[in-house]
């Protein structure tokens, strides 16, 4: 890998440690076009309490904002950027990329939970109509710095045992990745996809609403 992707992912990196000292699951991730950085994201879930504040999805946003203030068209833009991101991108955020067109993805670990590029749904390669186009993926690249800070995170989120349910990337017991292969195939459903973000909200902040006849739960 060259230099420069070398640097990015160094930045990257850097994001996901300050997602980890937020409270945040640490995940971080840079938009490059041109040499430049224009968009550079981390997971901002808890702080906005929003589900959908991934780093991948804040960083889309950052270059939006740019293309408006640099009257620059975001079809062409997005078109020559590469993400740079420590972990797998998940369904949702595949499936945002897929639509914004951008060729090319280089991450860090798998997200064997969540996982749109290969882990749970192929998102990044499939074959599906008006959802934008397939992209890229160079996986694994410093992919153990990704899952030390990852580690460090559920440790203190969870220091006596096991990993919370959504939490889990490492866990070889992949239920949701059956499930997902059972039920859903390639349907982009977000209900079902956001329901163990919701529910670890909820258990974080005490907030509790009727999720527990989620088919998500059931499957556990
Ligand atoms: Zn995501």
């Amino acid at each position: 890998m060259e230099a420069a992707a070398e640097r990015w992912m160094d930045r990257a990196l850097r994001m996901a440690k300050e997602a980890l000292e937020n409270g945040e699951v640490p995940v971080g991730c840079l938009m490059v076009y041109n040499n430049e950085i224009l968009g550079k994201g981390r997971n901002e879930v808890n702080e906005t309490k929003n589900a959908t504040r991934h780093a991948e999805m804040v960083a889309i946003d950052q270059v939006l904002d740019w293309c408006h203030q640099h009257d620059k068209d975001p079809a062409e833009v997005f078109a020559h950027t590469v993400l740079y991101v420590t972990v797998e991108p998940c369904i949702m955020c595949a499936a945002a990329l897929r639509l914004m067109k951008i060729p090319l993805v280089v991450y860090g670990c798998q997200n064997e939970r969540f996982g749109g590029c290969g882990s749970v749904l192929n998102i990044s390669s499939a074959n599906l109509t008006d959802t934008g186009e397939p992209f890229q993926c160079i996986a694994g690249y410093r992919a153990e710095e990704a899952v030390d800070i990852l580690k460090t995170f559920y440790r203190q989120e969870n220091p006596n045992g096991k990993f919370p349910f959504f939490c889990n990337y490492f866990n070889p017991n992949n239920k949701l990745k059956e499930f997902w292969n059972r039920r859903c195939h390639l349907s982009l459903s977000m209900s079902f996809f956001l329901h163990p973000y919701w529910q670890h909200r909820n258990q974080k902040y005490g907030k509790r609403n009727a999720i527990s006849d989620s088919p998500l739960l059931m499957e556990n």
